[in-house]
């Protein structure tokens, strides 16, 4: 006996209340019969449409397909499409019947449909309404259509992919005379409306192993998928069902040797949505990489998302992609995965445009480098130094004393003098950082006085940075401009040197400095 949910017992015995016939009928009895869990339930009845609405209340139905007899009847959580018994008239274009006629009995309903496992009942007593010998050909795995097979899909031209998609996902062959005629009527595919070819394809790309169909059916797909040829679908079909079960990694697959012009061609041919154009894209291009190691495998990560890498991951040949996703798998695919976003970094005073984005990265890059963990607290502090470093620089106002009185290391810049300063390397301490730009930029070596530190901002190119600037006292060495980095450097006594300043913003600092300079005189 097969077992009937409650929600549609319910259905049924309402129907039969009212003096009409009610049956599940379709694939549910076939995934019955076969030990699956069926993913909806079907009824057909003697109740014409106007008859199911007036009985169960329009708040719980809706007119799903009125004029092919179609109502969906909520019932507790679950619902059910009833459609009234019917036989289909004529097919003008080989995919819709121009009309319906409604009938009395289930007979002739279940003539109308597509295939002997799914031209089957249960009636009331639970017995399973077989008139076409749809358990035998259950017991065969065999897809046959009801009746003959080319008046049928020259009916619907859609059942050709119909018997395709069933077979690969009930792992079924398809009985010879319903094969041929697939083959025989492929060309009327094409008066076969997109999504609905889309639709089918799908179904059947995300079988377990469609490889063999593809393989015997190659001309059928032909005429579903155009630019693909069939020798070309023909060989792809071998490594179909290596492939997991997703539709856009086999398509993908299938359309490796063409240009992405053409496999988006194809695409928009289908009308696939744009999730699936994107899937199909992101796998094509990322076939012919192979990620040996971590630096390789994070722009796949990006392009692909963490699940589709590992769909990738999982085709032969790519253990060493398998080992490194393995390795990162709890690691960040994207930025939109860090445990920092823009905001954060904005609320740290990144200024609004690119940097954000890059520092962005810069953390990403760092989490895959293991110089980093994922995590809030971790990323912020790594964040505050990666925006200092590319905000802030850091310099010092130097000084010696002479028999005439202190004096003042500057330089010359482009626009006029000033004092030595650049950007920390990454990581780098502030202080540090300012005692190796001093070298750098003039050759001084000098002992860095983090007590006194002021801050100015330079304005760049409409970017506005954080200069800070300490006290320091000189060590040794001559002042000597450094190639590329300043025309000249040299001392100058300290009373004269304010005019000489440049920027007014440095010249205050540099007053203060001299000040604090002579107080703390050793
Ligand atoms: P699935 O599990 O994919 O939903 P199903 O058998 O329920 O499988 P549906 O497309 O939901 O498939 O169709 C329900 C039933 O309606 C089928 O079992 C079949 O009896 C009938 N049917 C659907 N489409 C056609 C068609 N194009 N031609 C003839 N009969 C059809
Ligand atoms: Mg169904």
């Amino acid at each position: 006996m097969i077992p009937i949910p409650p929600e549609i017992r319910a259905i049924l015995g309402a129907l039969r209340g009212a003096g009409h016939e009610a049956c599940p009928v379709g694939g549910c009895v076939r995934d019955s019969l076969l030990g699956l869990a069926p993913g909806d339930w079907d009824v057909c009845t003697s109740a014409l449409p106007s008859e199911v609405i007036a009985l169960f209340g329009e708040e719980n139905t809706l007119p799903t397909g009125l004029k092919h007899g179609t109502v969906t009847v909520r019932s507790g959580g679950a619902r059910a499409e009833v459609t009234t018994y019917r036989t289909d008239g004529a097919y003008g274009d080989h995919r819709r019947p121009d009309k319906v006629r409604f009938v009395s009995s289930l007979g002739e309903d279940l003539a109308r449909r597509d295939f002997t496992v799914n031209a089957m009942a249960l009636d009331a007593e639970g017995r399973v309404v077989d008139l076409f010998g749809g358990r035998k050909d259950l017991e065969a795995k065999c897809i046959r259509c009801v009746g003959d097979p080319e008046t049928r899909f020259r009916e619907d031209a859609l059942r050709i992919l119909r018997a395709l998609r069933f077979a690969a996902r009930l792992g079924f062959g398809v009985e010879p005379a319903t094969a041929s005629a697939m083959l025989f009527c492929r060309g009327l595919l094409s008066a076969v409306s997109r999504e609905r070819v889309c639709a089918e394809l799908k179904g059947f790309l995300s079988a377990p192993a469609p490889g063999a169909l593809a393989a015997a059916f190659a001309p059928v797909l032909e005429a579903a998928m155009p630019p693909l040829t069939a020798p070309e679908i023909a060989d792809a079909a071998a490594g179909l069902d290596a492939a997991a079960p997703d539709a856009a990694l086999r398509l993908a697959l299938l359309c490796e040797k063409r240009s992405s012009t053409e496999a988006a061609d194809l695409l928009d041919g289908l009308k696939a949505d744009n999730e699936m154009k994107r899937r199909v894209r992101a796998f094509r291009e990322s076939l012919d990489v192979r990620p040996e190691r971590r630096a390789e495998l994070l722009p796949l990560l990006k392009r692909l998302g963490q699940a589709d890498a590992a769909l990738l991951a999982s085709l032969p040949g790519r253990e060493g992609m398998a080992r490194l996703l393995a390795e990162t798998a709890g690691l960040p695919a994207s930025v939109r995965e860090l445990a920092v976003t823009g905001e954060d970094l904005l609320e740290l005073g990144a200024a609004p445009g690119p940097m954000v984005g890059q520092a962005l990265e810069d953390l990403l890059a760092m989490v895959w480098e293991g110089a980093a963990d994922n995590a809030r607290s971790s990323l912020l502090f790594h964040a505050e130094r990666l925006l200092r470093y590319r905000i802030d620089s850091y310099g010092a106002v130097v000084f010696r004393e002479t028999e005439a009185g202190p004096e003042v290391l500057m330089i010359l810049h482009r626009k006029g003098w000033g004092f030595p300063k650049g950007h920390p390397l990454r990581g780098e301490e502030e202080t540090a950082c300012a005692a190796r730009e001093i070298r750098e930029e003039t050759g001084v070596e000098a002992e860095i006085d983090p007590r006194f530190r002021r801050e100015t901002v330079s304005e760049r190119r409409g970017d506005r940075r954080r200069v800070i600037f300490f006290l320091g006292r000189y060590r040794a060495g001559e002042p000597l401009p450094q190639p590329g980095e300043a025309r000249a450097a040299a001392w100058f006594p300290a009373e004269t040197a304010a005019a000489l300043v440049y920027y007014p913003g440095d010249r205050e600092i540099y007053l203060d400095a001299l000040e604090y300079c002579r107080k703390t005189k050793q």
